[in-house]
């Protein structure tokens, strides 16, 4: 690795955190005590730079303004680095790689976040190893000169995983994330192995398209046995709310109750766009396959195939930015727009 120039951008984390002395808990702490703990990073014939959030934040704290942040500063220094490394807390890490792999249409570089389980600080941190191989993989280039890995990712424990495709699946394992429904792009063993034909393939002579916009009126329902009509009459009929994420059980049912259906189909024709997201981790919808999935189809409910739920909510605040008609939203759904969902051909 030569040549190449990475900006890291801390947003804070675990990775940067130090106890309170006086109430025990984890709080932020500033970058240059971050970096003080991995001099290491000093030995690669890389140039690192970087920029904070300030305050650094933890991550229950993100909202879609500092994704929006996020986008400006890559925007604003794209040209001068070859690559960028988000360090972020682990717990809404998915859905900011999420947010970040929509905004940042036809990436050519690599984002690449991480961050850790345990502080930079600590002695049997993993944050020194996930910071130095993220760095690597955001500088890495091919022998033409191209970006290995031109896409966003989550590094974490050996493996690069597709921002979009993954979930926090453990708050106590170092292997915190996992991507379900896609294979890793990369794992870093001895050697960091690069799995290029799972890889997204930008028009490099286009460049970056940026968006600056997302709009949050969304909200996440998940079906369980028993759930009651009145309350989700409530929820569903706000006039406030644009969309939808509906976690159904296995591969996209929903219970027969007539009163669902009609809230779904009111809730559509007062364009809402519901999107069908399944509660398992792996698998796809296929409202096709059974009675009680073929009932949402007739209720105008879009397939969300087997996206992640962090994925279809940040990828509606997206399409939501963009486009005023709901319909122009239904069909960017069902569209895969950064390899975030498996259509079957
Ligand atoms: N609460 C922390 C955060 O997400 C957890 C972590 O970084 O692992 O900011």
């Amino acid at each position: 690795m030569s040549n190449s120039r990475v900006l890291i951008i801390y947003t804070g984390g675990t990775i940067g955190m130090n106890r309170n002395p006086l109430t025990g808990a984890l709080e932020p702490f500033d970058f240059e005590h971050l970096i003080s703990h991995v001099p290491e990073i000093r030995q690669f014939d890389t140039e690192i730079s970087s920029c904070c959030f300030n305050p650094p934040i933890d991550s229950s704290d993100v909202t879609p303004d500092h994704w929006i942040r996020l986008v400006e500063i890559i925007a604003a220094h794209y040209d001068e680095f070859d690559g960028f490394v988000v360090l972020h807390g682990t717990d809404t890490m998915a859905y900011t790689a999420s947010a970040l792999s929509y905004l940042l249409e036809n990436l050519g570089k690599p984002v690449i976040c991480t961050g850790s389980q345990l502080p930079v600080g600590q002695l049997r941190t993993d944050g020194r190893e996930n910071l130095v191989t993220s760095v690597e993989i955001a500088a890495a280039k091919d022998a033409k000169g191209r970006a290995m890995v031109p896409e966003v990712g989550i590094y974490f424990n050996g493996r690069l995983l597709r921002g979009n495709r993954t979930t926090k699946q453990s708050a106590e394992e170092f292997n915190a994330f996992e991507s379900f429904n896609y294979p890793h792009l990369a794992d870093a063993g001895v050697n960091i192995v690069y799995h290029r034909d799972r890889m997204l393939r930008p028009d490099l002579e286009r460049g970056l398209q940026p968006h600056f916009k997302m709009d949050p009126r969304v909200v996440i329902f998940s079906l369980f046995p028993g759930v009651n009509e009145t309350l989700i009459r409530h929820i569903l009929s706000n006039p406030q709310l644009k969309a939808i994420v509906m976690r159904t059980f296995g591969s996209g049912n929903a219970p027969r109750s007539p009163w669902l259906q009609e809230v779904l189909l009111e809730a559509a024709d007062s364009g809402k766009v519901v999107v069908n997201i399944s509660q398992c981790l792996q698998g796809q919808v296929e409202m096709g396959r059974y009675d009680t999935g073929f009932q949402l189809q007739e209720a105008r409910v879009i397939c969300g195939y087997d996206s992640t739920v962090e994925s279809a909510v940040t990828k509606l605040m997206y399409l939501m930015g963009r486009y005023d008609d709901p319909d122009m939203v239904r069909k960017g759904m069902t569209l895969n727009l950064r390899g975030e969902i498996t259509l079957c051909e």
